[in-house]
């Protein structure tokens, strides 16, 4: 099959590739319909767990929900005229998400279950493998692992000795009685943030435990009413410019701000200084909840009621630092015990892994494991020189900042669309990231880097183990011509 030529109306035209999509989130689910739309099904998803869905499978945490605005975070294509509020909840984006993959017929091309655990490039196929067995053998390997999926856990002593329930936000164990307990929350990321305000009410007493405290953009969430949700059933343009002007607005104004547009981080910074302002009066408490670096240095969190939170009687900031975890609660510096019935670990991922642990060979036996050994380095956040026909969706220096990453991930995959292109017309049958082309890109990253508010001075998991963000520092819409099509002279096209 795949070496045979299709014949479409009689007339000998293109190859037809097999392909292996690794990942049934977001990206996965968008590949497996833009492959179908293309007219190639010789394709398999492959996904670890029983369910598609990726990060909003794996998070169910009360009070999640997504803070990119509902009509942007959405396929191009399936608009959704029933979101529920301008931020939709966590449940209602996973419920999207399954309702388009059972639309588009996804589920059928899913192998469930289904970690790959290595992939190695031997006489122009990718050879894939669970647990030492090869199970597939492809042309193409699209790579749609995601970016967050790899819970951090921290290096607290003691955790084992806890006596009531202890689990990471992304494994939130839904056994463990939250109402009336004395609970836990290590962290103040955009995860503890939404948590803290969605439990405070359930608990006798949450203790937060803050390490560095955390700039917050003041937004509300209202519901959409019935009469706007008649007007996107009705005419779904309306979505469509809702959607433009959203991503306009925020491309000019916030996507600005962290790469280096002063005046447009000044009113970023002020927003939240005032949200600081006028929302926290204890000036004590206030002054423990004011962070010492520049606004985004950190994902900026977006919030309208965590100061509410965190100030009712039942609430406590700490600051002191963590000491140890002993079996009836956590212990701080200050030699304070708080007593706790339940332990939540908001501390986050690691965003640096992609695909890994999964074991990638390419060409001529190179490993990703020493590739990648001190940066996780792509061209144009796709391809891998030395990895042939080996390409990722939202890679290294993807726009992953507080863009939505549904609109990056369907760009980047037209981008890969028009590369297997090359492979289907006959143009190349090995596409590889030339080093020369993969090293300017990294080179110019590395020089507009300086300029953005990452490198200014804080700790955040958008920084690799050199300091280096892994990040998209240019404009969303150099981004967006970037994607518009691939130059091939980046490439090795071998034919
Ligand atoms: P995070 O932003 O990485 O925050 C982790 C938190 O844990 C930080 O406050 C960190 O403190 C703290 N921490 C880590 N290790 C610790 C330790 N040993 N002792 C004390 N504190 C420790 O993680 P997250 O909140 O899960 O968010 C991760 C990303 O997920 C976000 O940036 C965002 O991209 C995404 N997310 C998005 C949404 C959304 O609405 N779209 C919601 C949730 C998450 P330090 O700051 O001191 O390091």
């Amino acid at each position: 099959m795949n070496e045979q030529l299709n014949s479409d109306a009689g007339r000998t035209t293109r190859r037809s590739p097999r392909i292996a999509v690794i990942g049934g989130g977001m990206s996965g689910i968008l590949t497996a319909i833009k492959l179908q739309a293309a007219g190639i099904t010789d394709f398999t998803v492959y996904e670890k767990a029983d369910r598609l869905g990726g990060t909003w499978r794996e998070n169910t945490y009360p009070g999640l929900s997504c803070d990119v605005p509902s009509h942007m975070y959405r396929y191009s294509f399936a608009p959704n005229a029933e979101w529920s509020h301008r931020f939709s909840p966590g449940a209602e984006i996973q419920a999207y998400f399954e309702s388009v993959a059972k639309q588009y017929n996804v589920e059928s091309f899913v192998s469930f279950n289904s970690e790959i655990t290595r992939a190695a490039y031997r006489d122009g196929k990718w050879h894939l493998e669970i647990g030492g067995e090869e199970i597939d053998v492809v042309d193409i390997v699209i790579s749609a692992t995601g970016v967050l999926h790899h819970p951090v856990y921290p290096d607290i002593a003691g955790l084992d000795d806890f006596a009531g329930a202890v689990f990471h936000s992304a494994r939130w164990n839904h056994e463990a009685p939250l109402d009336g307990k004395r609970i836990g929350i290590v962290g103040t990321g955009s995860t503890a943030v939404q948590i803290t305000a969605d439990i405070v009410h359930r608990a006798k007493h949450l203790s937060l435990f803050q390490r560095t405290a955390q700039w917050i953009f003041p937004q509300e969430n209202p519901a959409f009413s019935e009469q706007e949700k008649e007007v996107f059933r009705h005419q779904p343009q309306a979505m469509d410019d809702l959607h433009a002007s959203l991503t306009r607005l925020f491309a000019d104004t916030f996507g600005r701000a962290v790469i280096g547009d002063k005046a447009q981080m000044q009113r970023v910074e002020d927003a939240c200084l005032a949200n600081l302002e006028d929302n926290v009066r204890d000036p004590e408490l206030k002054a423990r909840l004011t962070p010492d670096y520049q606004a985004a240095c950190k994902r900026l969190i977006v919030s309208d009621g965590f100061y509410e939170a965190i100030q009712q009687p039942n609430a406590e900031l700490v600051t002191a630092p963590i000491e140890r975890v002993e079996a009836a609660g956590l212990r701080t510096g200050d030699g304070r015990l708080h007593e706790l019935d339940v332990l939540v670990l908001a501390t986050g991922f690691d965003g640096h892994s992609f695909m890994r642990p999964m074991a990638l060979i390419g060409k001529d036996g190179v490993d990703l494991k020493d590739v990648w050994a001190e940066a996780t380095q792509a061209h144009r956040s796709i391809a891998i020189p030395g990895f042939p026909n080996f390409f990722m969706l939202v890679g290294p220096n993807s726009p992953i900042g507080n863009f939505s990453l549904i609109d990056i991930s369907e760009r980047q995959l037209g981008y890969i669309m028009q590369l297997i292109e090359s492979w289907r017309s006959g143009a190349a049958r090995e596409i590889s990231a030339r080093q020369d082309a993969t090293d300017r890109f990294n080179a110019a990253l590395k020089e507009a880097m300086k300029d953005t508010v990452w490198v200014t001075g804080c700790q955040s998991w958008y920084l690799d183990k050199n300091g280096n963000p892994a990040m998209w520092p240019f404009t969303f819409d150099r981004f967006c011509e970037d994607m518009a099509a691939p130059n091939l002279e980046e490439y090795d096209l071998v034919s």
